[in-house]
């Protein structure tokens, strides 16, 4: 099979602010495996490059497992990223779609009438005013994601109190590391008064004894805890049991929808619950992880809303949240005219 991948550079709408720096633009890498069509992201803090995806593409060892279509031997080079792998899986599963004649979810037996809403990720702001603006822009939205970890828990918490004034819609939030466990102890309790729906990645990724303090010491009432960077593929979810109560997956985390899949199948074996969450990518890979949408809790899928041209159409959400699948083959992505 004819494999080929090319960069293609993303124009963010807003500075993308979260506690790990902002960013303007997006370097991610487009995979085609005949007519299949898949997506690396390329998150500069996982340290990765399109070249590097470009190169793991081309390899020897992933067009025989392409030759094959087997998927489950996509094996990574020590130090390579998962994007790379998951950029292979998804245009091997569009392919496939396409060959079958049906979109992923329908092949896989899942009903797009079980979705559960999409949030919407609101970033930080160095600016107050700047900030009340973003909220009020989506004012109306059911379900708003905020951004926190400022570096400043009293920030921190103006920032949620501003967005439960301004905003009708349910909040929930993302500290992407940011606090400590006394930290997390002391802003969490505060939330729970808000109405936040779920805390993600309260304390640093590798921070098991602050993922153990936090969930023995906060309340019975408390949001679930969910884990994003703690959690990357699917040898990350067990060490979690008990202590986070539900996983965030992403494509460029765990390598694609074959690794997603196994995933949510032994998270929900551990009674975890189940968010389905991005990088910055276009309507490639959001659209690829909105068919696995039915069997989630949480959709956080809007990377493809920060980018001011995205080369493809695919899923849509509408302003109420609700995400429609394409019916079309595979992934049931198109390219958008320039
Ligand atoms: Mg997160």
């Amino acid at each position: 099979m004819k494999i080929s991948a090319h960069s293609v550079t993303l124009q963010l709408r807003v500075p993308f602010k979260i506690s790990y720096g902002a960013s303007t633009t997006r370097e991610n890498v487009l995979v085609s495996i005949d007519e299949g069509v898949g997506e690396g992201a390329v998150v500069p803090y996982y340290g990765e490059t399109p070249q590097r995806i470009i190169s793991y593409v081309q390899s020897r060892e992933v067009q025989k497992a392409v030759d094959h279509f087997s998927i489950e031997d996509l094996r990574l080079p020590p130090g390579e990223s998962s994007a790379a792998r998951a950029a292979v899986d998804l245009a091997l599963h569009d392919l496939w779609g396409k060959q079958q004649g049906h979109p992923l979810y329908r092949l896989w037996g899942l009903n797009p009438a079980n979705c559960p809403r999409m949030s919407y990720t609101i970033p930080m702001s160095d600016d107050d005013d700047t900030y009340r603006q973003m909220l009020r822009e989506k004012q109306g939205y059911p379900l708003i994601k905020l951004k926190l970890g400022s570096g400043s828990l009293e920030k921190d918490l103006w920032m949620v109190k501003t967005a439960a004034a301004e905003m009708d819609g349910t909040l929930c939030v993302d500290a992407n590391n940011a606090w400590t466990a006394d930290q997390a102890l002391t802003i969490i309790p505060q939330l729970i008064d808000l109405g936040v729906l779920f805390v993600e990645q309260p304390v640093g990724r590798y921070d098991m004894d602050g993922w153990r303090k936090i969930s023995t010491e906060l309340p019975e009432d408390r949001p679930p805890l969910i884990a994003d960077e703690s959690v990357q593929g699917v040898d990350s979810i067990s060490p979690l049991a008990g202590l986070a109560d539900g996983i965030n997956i992403k494509l460029a985390k765990c390598g694609g929808l074959f690794p997603a899949r196994q995933m949510i199948h032994q998270a929900r074996e551990l009674g975890m619950k189940i968010m389905l969450g991005c990088m910055v990518e276009t309507s490639v890979a959001i659209t690829a992880m909105s068919h696995l949408a039915p069997l989630a809790d949480y959709l956080d899928l809007d990377g493809n809303q920060l980018l001011i041209h995205d080369p493809f159409m695919g899923m849509t959400v509408d302003e109420h949240g609700t995400l429609t699948l394409p019916d079309a083959p595979g992934l049931g992505v198109t390219p958008r005219a320039e």
